[in-house]
């Protein structure tokens, strides 16, 4: 981990004449050199649409495109590379979903379960689909500690519930929720799950095979590789059964004004161009994690997490909120008496990048009366110097705005 950061050439710069602290990992992960020389190789020298032309870039831009699918679902551990569909990211894939199983398995009076805790694009298409089929969103709560009930899950499962969707990490609390147990559970009552991994699959292989979940989400931004790619990995059966989401080139076997047939998996959910530079881009960020030590990624996350929390508490007159026992590297906090948005601006004139506002999941902001937190989340690449820095940033910001 020592030597980390010169793998990042962005972290090295200065802001506000500083050198940049940054710390928005959740909302944004910063690109190692190997990805952005991929992405510039692609762009220089390689580019060809995929899957269409017979020419040398063509080839050579599919053949890369299938070895990303290949690398992601060995990642993710997905039994076959069919079930894994590029995607814009995480909310595209959760939109995909929504329309294209509701289309299916929703209907009039159903039920759609999400959590307290979700990111906006984890209930937004569960609205949508309910208020397009008349079916209704129920919500699962969570206890102030930032820990799932997950005691109340049975009661909210019934015939009517058509599937579960939760986030496998809050991004606002941290809480890394147990979403085997949960998963369980709800097969159990016959419900297929949808696991956000938005702010999961960053901090260690992800095994959806285990996991259980029917189906799993998340971008390529925040797991090191570029913007504007995602995935959705989904049970087979499911993308069997499941409409088209979009029509266009690419999804199609044949087309005739009178019908027109569909595309084997994965292309059938693939329409239009596919972003195959950001595809390509995402497997040269898996192979560089691939490099790392997962235990010690983790570790230095969890060491890094453990003094911004011990450091903040010291600071007075602030809240962290999510203490829940299994936590990931994100710590949210607000001051009674300050508001969030001058503090992170402060912040940011000492270089420090944090986030700051409703975090994109504002009944979480309403569990706790709040009109909004600032939240430092923390990489592998963050250095205890940088916590340090965060903390005394915290109280010099105190000390002005009071
Ligand atoms: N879900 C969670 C838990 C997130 O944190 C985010 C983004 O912050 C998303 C979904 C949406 O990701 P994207 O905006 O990359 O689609």
């Amino acid at each position: 981990m020592q030597n980390i950061r010169q793998h990042f050439p962005l972290l090295s710069q200065t802001l506000s004449g500083r050198p940049l602290v940054y710390l928005d990992n959740a909302a944004t992960a910063q690109k190692p050199q190997a990805v952005i020389d991929t992405v510039n190789e692609l762009h220089a020298s390689l580019n060809g649409n995929i899957h269409r032309g017979v020419h040398y870039m063509a080839e050579q831009c599919t053949a890369r495109y299938e070895a990303a699918r290949e690398s992601v679902r060995e990642y993710i551990n997905a039994e076959k590379a069919c079930e894994v569909i590029f995607t814009a990211g995480a909310t595209a894939s959760i939109n995909l979903v929504a329309f294209a199983f509701g289309e299916r398995y929703v209907r009039a009076d159903d039920e759609i379960v999400v959590t307290e805790m979700e990111h906006h694009s984890n209930i937004v298409p569960w609205q949508l689909l309910c208020e397009r089929k008349g079916a209704t969103l129920k919500v699962l709560p969570f206890a102030d500690s930032g820990e799932l009930r997950v005691d109340l899950l049975p009661a909210l499962l019934s015939q009517k519930t058509k599937l579960l969707a939760v986030a496998q990490v809050s991004n606002v609390l941290g809480t890394v929720n147990p979403v085997d147990e949960i998963v369980r559970a709800a097969h159990a009552a016959g419900v297929p799950v949808l696991v956000d991994g938005a702010q999961g699959v960053q901090h260690g292989r992800v095994d959806v095979q285990r996991m259980g979940c029917d189906f799993y989400a998340f971008s390529g931004h925040k797991i090191y590789g570029p913007t504007g790619i995602g995935v959705l990995y989904a049970k087979e059966k499911f993308l069997d059964e499941m409409p088209p989401y979009q029509g266009g080139g690419d999804m199609i076997k044949t087309v005739t004004f009178a019908k027109t047939t569909y595309a084997d998996l994965p292309y059938k959910f693939e329409a239009g161009t596919a972003n195959y530079v950001g595809a390509i881009g995402l497997g040269a960020a898996i192979a560089f994690l691939s490099t790392l030590d997962p235990a010690a990624m983790q570790q230095q996350e969890l060491l890094l997490l453990r003094r911004a929390t011990e450091q903040l508490q010291d600071v007075g007159g602030l809240a962290i909120y999510g203490n829940a026992a299994h936590k990931s590297s994100i710590a949210s906090f607000a001051f009674g008496n300050l508001h969030h948005l001058d503090v992170a601006q402060i912040l940011d004139k000492l270089g420090i990048a944090v986030r700051s506002g409703t975090l994109c999941a504002e009944p979480v902001m309403q569990h706790y009366g709040l009109t909004g937190m600032v939240r430092a989340s923390f990489a592998f690449y963050n250095t205890l110097d940088e916590v340090l820095a965060l903390t005394e940033g915290v109280k010099k910001a105190k000390k002005i705005l009071e």
